[in-house]
C-alpha cells in the first residue's frame, strides 16, 4: 500500500475536537469537513462532543456576559478552553 496517495481521514477523535469549534463555524476546508463528518458517522462519542460544543456555543452567544454569575462563566470558559485545544 503506498503512503500518502490517499487524503487522510480524520481517526484521532483527540484530533477531531481540536476542529470541532471550526467545523461549526464551517471554517475548515471542505475536504477536512468531509473527512469529519464521515468519522462523525462513525463515531457516536464524537457526535456527542459536538452537540456539547454547539448547545454551549449557542447558550453563550444568547447569554450576555453580565447576565452568567462569574462562577458559571469560569466553567463554560474551561469546557471551551479544553475543547478548543489543539
Ligand atoms: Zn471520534
Amino acid at each position: 500500500m503506498r503512503k500518502g496517495a490517499l487524503p487522510t481521514p480524520v481517526r484521532n477523535c483527540k484530533h477531531l475536537v481540536g476542529l470541532l469549534a471550526d467545523f461549526v463555524e464551517h471554517q475548515l476546508p471542505p475536504a477536512v469537513h468531509a473527512s469529519l463528518e464521515r468519522h462523525l458517522a462513525a463515531c457516536p462519542r464524537c457526535v456527542t462532543q459536538l452537540k456539547t460544543y454547539q448547545s454551549t456555543v449557542s447558550m453563550l452567544r444568547t447569554i450576555k456576559d453580565d447576565d452568567l454569575p462569574a462562577e458559571l462563566r469560569c466553567t463554560l470558559k474551561s469546557f471551551l478552553d479544553r475543547n478548543c485545544h489543539n
